[in-house]
């Protein structure tokens, strides 16, 4: 379908195309995805690995699950999910730990046999530092959550690795991510829903561009094509805001990974999915493997696939990752808000647009309300005189 597009959306992520799909499916709209990489979906992309057919995922593993009754009924219109959980340990001092910090990692990195209420007492004991003190950064909240030890052993250098950020000047909200538990329950997730798409991220994604009111057209930047593009249609801009205001106000700061992918000649290197690395010696974050998250799969059994993480602040040309968010970030963005709001043709959206870390689960969420509560409005406007049937039903 060529001709004049209803709707251009700049980038293919999750957050892109729940709003191109929905454009077109429910409102059928004509949309234009402009994708800058050769492929589409966004960070949640996948690939088979060429050497051993092992699903990787090119920007880091991604774990779907949520409690959005919504947004799983949506997922499940592209794709069924296996019954994967997520588990984590971390290697600390030559030893492993589940992770996030449940009762058992506690009871083996105090070499001891505790109830729940027996390691309460111990961990309120350990924290009472913090005790009837608000947690100013992510430090003291660590420490207030789970003590000093605990916090030494398995968030401050795993945290300094990650941020090389002193943890006094990181926002607490980042270490809240993690649940600490009393209990054996070492799950990573505690949402209600949780899988990985049983044929692969691609497939997912691929399915949701499929309606053939929308084009994609990869190696495609926006911004190399804007002034081409028809007048007046409306654009979803999900890349960088910064960017989009040519950094008139200064630059936001991100986290960006690099990862080492590595194929050994055995079949099991870590018998798990994610092995973290607490301690600063060790460069990388954590190793994933990614044979483990499709066990039910049929993978060769004389090798393997891992993939090293290390982090490191963005500079310019480096894919952003994570927003770092310090105070200066912040008032950044305050003004680039009061830009965006100005634009009155460009709504700003997902994780690079808005600034702000988004699971895709919540990517999809805020995708499809922004398609209900602005564009839908805005299509309704421009419709002939409304049928009268429909005011009396209403
Ligand atoms: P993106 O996926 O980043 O998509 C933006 C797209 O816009 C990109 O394809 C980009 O190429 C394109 N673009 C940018 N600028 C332009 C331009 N000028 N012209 C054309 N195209 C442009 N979420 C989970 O739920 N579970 C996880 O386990 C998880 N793990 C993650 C691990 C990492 C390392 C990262 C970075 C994220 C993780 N996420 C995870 C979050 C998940 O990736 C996001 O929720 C999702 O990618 C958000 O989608 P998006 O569309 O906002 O952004
Ligand atoms: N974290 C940590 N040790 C760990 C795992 C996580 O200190 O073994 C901290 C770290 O600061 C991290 C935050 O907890 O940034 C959130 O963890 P999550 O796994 O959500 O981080 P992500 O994988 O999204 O980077």
């Amino acid at each position: 379908p060529g001709g004049r597009p209803d709707l251009v959306v700049v980038g293919s992520g999750f957050f892109g195309l729940t709003v191109a799909e929905t454009a077109a499916r429910r409102y059928g709209k004509r949309v234009l995805v402009l994708e800058r990489r050769d492929h589409l979906g966004g960070n949640a992309w996948s690939e088979p690995d060429p050497e051993t057919g092992i699903e990787v995922h090119r920007y880091g593993a991604h774990l779907f699950h949520t409690s959005n009754e919504r947004v799983w009924q949506y997922a499940q219109r592209f794709t069924s999910f296996t019954s994967y959980r997520h588990h984590v340990h971390s290697v600390h001092n030559g030893r492993t730990y589940a992770m996030p910090i449940n009762l058992g990692t506690i009871c083996a990195f105090f070499g001891r046999h505790l109830s729940p209420d027996e390691a309460r007492a111990l961990i309120a004991e350990q924290a009472a530092e913090m005790a009837g003190r608000e947690p100013a950064n992510l430090e003291e909240k660590a420490i207030s959550l789970i003590g000093r030890p605990l916090y030494e052993a398995f968030i401050r250098g795993y945290t300094a690795k990650q941020w090389q950020t002193d943890p006094k000047e990181l926002g607490a909200d980042i270490i809240t991510r993690l649940p600490v538990r009393y209990t054996f329950d070492s799950r990573y997730f505690a949402d209600t829903y949780e899988g990985l798409p049983t044929d692969g991220y691609a497939a997912w994604l691929e399915r949701m561009a499929a309606p053939d009111l929308i084009r994609v057209e990869l190696g495609t930047d926006y911004f190399q094509v804007r002034d081409r593009l028809p007048q007046g249609v409306p654009v979803v801009y999900t890349g960088p805001l910064d960017r989009y205001f040519d950094h008139a106000e200064g630059r936001l700061s991100w986290r960006t990974l690099d990862f080492q992918r590595e194929v050994l000649p055995i079949r099991d290197f870590q018998g798990t999915p994610v092995m973290n690395y607490a301690d600063e010696d060790v460069p990388w974050t954590r190793i994933h493997e990614f044979r483990h998250f499709h066990p039910e799969r049929d993978y060769p059994t004389d090798r393997t696939v891992i993939v090293r993480e290390y982090s490191r602040a963005a500079e310019s040309g480096d894919e952003p990752y994570y927003p770092i968010n310090t105070a200066q970030d912040r008032d950044i963005l305050k003004r680039y808000r009061k830009l965006a709001a100005a634009e009155r043709n460009v709504y700003f959206g997902g994780r690079l647009g808005t600034y702000q870390y988004l699971d895709m689960h919540m990517a999809i969420a805020s995708a499809l309300s922004l398609v209900e509560n602005h564009l839908a409005q805005r299509w309704d406007a421009a419709a002939p005189a409304p049928r009268p049937r429909r005011i009396r039903g209403a």
